[in-house]
């Protein structure tokens, strides 16, 4: 049985207090140690980055801040909702409009607050056109709450400029896909994705 007395805030007697050996109990044995384990580190190479000054390259399966795909010249978003219902913080928020195109709709206005995102990738993972991605930006500043909302302005990058991350995704997301049935390229063609090809057949036809 574990007799426990609270004195002066120590718990004594548990038996999960770590019992000191005479040379622990001297204190000077485990300095040295400690000083000889930080000596040894003086000549091994240096890993610290010195950042702000120096940054380091990212990979594409590095998780930053989440921005949309633009394409063509247009957010590839059709302002679904999806990404804002699939949101853990509820980040994200978004206003629908209708536009002369074969998406129909897009996002008038696009925010996410980027002091609630949580960088989980959940709207990546379930947005159906993606157009929403998770970027390698992860330095970024703002000042206010009012700051830290980030709009249009901030979110929209073209498909070139998130390329990496795009081609990890084609990659990582379904390695299978096309390849477990007869695949028709031209069959699964999608209205945004694919544009340049989706103006390409109809010109053909
Ligand atoms: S990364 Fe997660 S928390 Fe951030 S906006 Fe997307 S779903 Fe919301
Ligand atoms: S980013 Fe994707 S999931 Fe979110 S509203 Fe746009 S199309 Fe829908």
């Amino acid at each position: 049985m574990i007799i426990m007395a609270k004195k002066k805030g120590i718990i004594k007697g548990d038996k999960r207090e770590r019992e000191l050996s005479w040379s622990g109990k001297l204190y000077f044995p485990e300095i040295l140690k400690g000083m000889w384990f930080s000596f040894k580190h003086i000549f091994r190479p240096t890993v610290t980055v010195q950042y702000p000054e120096e940054k380091i390259e990212l990979g594409p399966e590095f998780r930053g801040r989440p921005v949309l795909v633009a394409e063509e010249g247009m957010e590839r978003c059709v302002a679904c909702g999806l990404c804002a219902r699939a949101c853990p913080p509820l980040a994200i928020s978004m206003q629908a409009a209708e536009v002369d195109d074969p998406k129909e709709r897009y996002p008038e206005r696009f925010e996410i607050d980027m002091l609630r995102c949580i960088y989980c990738g959940f709207c990546e993972e379930v947005c159906p056109e993606e157009a929403i991605v998770m970027s390698p930006d992860y330095d970024f500043n703002f000042r206010s709450r009012e700051e830290a909302v980030f709009g249009k302005d901030k979110l929209v990058f073209d498909k070139e400029q998130l390329k990496p991350r795009l081609d990890w995704l084609a990659k990582k997301r379904n390695p299978n896909f096309g390849k477990v049935y007869k695949f028709d390229h031209t069959n699964n063609i999608h209205t945004l994705r694919n544009r340049s090809e989706l103006k390409q057949l109809k010109d053909q036809n």
